[in-house]
């Protein structure tokens, strides 16, 4: 299928498809041009900014029921249009087809999620001190809600906060990857089609702005946006989280991860491989969940570098729209050249590096695909210790188990983990509080891939924030502490006197 089919497909207004110049959105496939976007001017993002706030004024007083009725449309039409929204990711990432079909299905699945979560936006009763008073918890709408989204999952970090947000009764600016308009130009596209068949919503409760970091800047700014959620490099979180806080703004930070996986002694071999491979290697280690340091006991090393170096020379390599092709691109040249520069570093810190080197399917030249590589060292490096968002897999070894845990541990970042064992003990004690000290620790399976029921996110330079499920609803929401007398006297609290006559 052509480029420009898809791009049709999955509905990417033509008008995108025939301005000359702004933002250009390319396929990292064969790295052509697929079009040029319109960017938002500062006075556009400013009026952008100002409908949202004028929209959360009515959008706030619509009952939260209600307001999940639309995100159940939204998501009936994402349903329907799925394998093109699918193919659109695929166009525009690089990550394989299936995997392009399962992001959409993310953003589904957190459209029911909200629905059900719009008749369950609990408070608390409390009981009083005070004789005749009672004491509540509510939440209320917050405002507008900027989300900055980052390149790599282009709809579904979108749905993830737009969906809640949005049934909590507030509004939202969603200031997509510069390197992913389409994606989102699509998406919003269908949420503006539902929004006119549906009285309640106010135009204006969602907003898309185009452009680059000044763009994010420009909302992380603005008073009238009380919650930044940012997804992206740890880079951008330390630059934006301070600009937030500044104004004394909320923001939910979903940054970067070095992620680790410990295999034990009792592991079952050929499942952790399959779990490894795929979280290492599976889109083209693009995820911030993907799988980089591999921590081996040492008595199992042996075995397992030639069963992941077979793999890993097996793995089909080529366009993300081929059924058969298990690993797609690079998103650009510059993913391409940090990679090469982690290697680099890797051989001089003693490392054997397997892989790794660029390979060009036919005809599809001017696209960054290589083949994952893995690093073997005795012990961690300093490079190891950074994300580089590529697939490369380091593999050190380890003696005893709270040894692999230091291992773990060792990073600046705390995303994801995982342990793949059968001993009982080693499970519970890598899940405990002296265990893993991620936002995501998994038994038996890899740290990439999350359900949408679970909350998402991350300690330590990962930023700290959670969303989609659990109770994540709450970042959107304000929480009010209410206090009700109903009786005709007035004690204080604390049995404070203050006789008024
Ligand atoms: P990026 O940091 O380059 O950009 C992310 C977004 O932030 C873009 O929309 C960009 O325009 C904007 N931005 C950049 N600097 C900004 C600033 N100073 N102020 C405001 N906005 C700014 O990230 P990327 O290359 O698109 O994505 C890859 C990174 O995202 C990886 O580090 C990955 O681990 C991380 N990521 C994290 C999660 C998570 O949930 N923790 C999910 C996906 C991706």
């Amino acid at each position: 299928m052509n480029f420009r089919a898809i791009m049709q497909e999955a509905g990417v207004p033509p008008a995108a498809a025939h301005v000359t110049s702004g933002l250009e959105a390319h396929t990292p496939i064969d790295g052509s041009t697929l079009t040029y976007v319109p960017v938002d001017s500062p006075a556009a993002i400013e009026s952008k900014i100002r409908a949202s706030a004028e929209a959360f004024l009515t959008w706030r007083t619509v009952p939260a029921p209600v307001r999940g009725e639309m995100l159940r449309r939204f998501a009936r039409r994402v349903r329907r249009d799925k394998q093109a929204l699918g193919r659109l990711i695929s166009l525009e990432t690089g990550k394989i087809l299936s995997e392009g079909l399962g992001e959409v299905q993310e953003v589904i699945d957190i459209c029911d999620f909200a629905v059900g979560q719009s008749r369950q936006l609990y408070g608390l009763t409390i009981a009083s001190e005070r004789p005749g008073h009672h004491l509540l918890e509510r939440w209320h709408p917050l405002g507008p809600v900027g989300v900055i989204t980052a390149f790599n999952f282009p709809m579904a970090v979108w749905a993830w906060n737009a969906a809640l947000a949005l049934v909590c009764g507030d509004t939202v600016l969603w200031k997509p990857s510069e390197k992913t308009p389409l994606c989102a130009l699509a998406l919003h596209r269908i949420l503006n089609e539902v929004m006119g068949d549906f009285p309640p919503a106010h135009p204006g409760i969602s907003q898309l702005i185009i452009g680059r970091r000044e763009a994010g800047e420009q909302l992380a700014d603005h008073a009238a946006v009380p919650l930044i959620s940012a997804t992206g490099s740890t880079a951008m979180g330390r630059a934006l989280g301070p600009r937030v806080a500044a104004r004394f703004g909320r923001t939910l930070l979903e940054l970067g991860g070095n992620n680790a996986a410990i295999v034990t002694p009792s592991a079952d071999l050929a499942l952790s491989l399959r779990a490894i491979v795929f979280a290492a290697a599976g889109t083209a280690g693009q995820r911030c969940t993907s799988l980089r340091r591999l921590i081996v006991h040492r008595t199992l090393a042996a075995q397992m570098k030639p069963m992941l170096r077979r793999a890993y020379a097996s793995l089909p390599i080529g366009s993300p729209l081929e059924r058969e092709t298990l690993v797609g691109p690079l998103i650009d040249a510059g993913a391409f050249v940090r990679m090469q520069s982690a290697l680099a570093a890797a051989r001089e810190a003693g490392a054997t590096v397997t892989g790794g080197e660029r390979t060009v399917p036919p005809g599809l030249e001017g696209g960054y695909y290589v083949r994952p590589a893995l690093v073997e060292a005795e012990q961690p490096f300093e490079s190891m210790r950074e994300e580089t968002f590529a697939p490369i897999l380091y593999i050190v070894p380890y003696d005893s188990f709270d040894e692999a845990i230091a291992l773990q541990n060792e990073v600046r970042q705390g995303l994801s983990s995982a342990i793949f064992t059968t001993n009982m003990l080693e499970a519970e004690s890598f899940l405990s509080a002296t265990g893993s000290d991620c936002g995501i620790a998994n038994v038996n399976t890899g740290p990439s891939g999350a359900e949408i029921g679970g909350a998402f996110g991350g300690e330590k330079e990962t930023g700290g924030g959670r969303e989609s499920g659990s109770d994540s609803w709450k970042v959107y929401m304000r929480r009010q502490t209410q206090t009700v007398n109903y009786s005709s006297a007035m004690p204080l609290a604390q049995g404070v006197q203050f006789p008024v006559e």
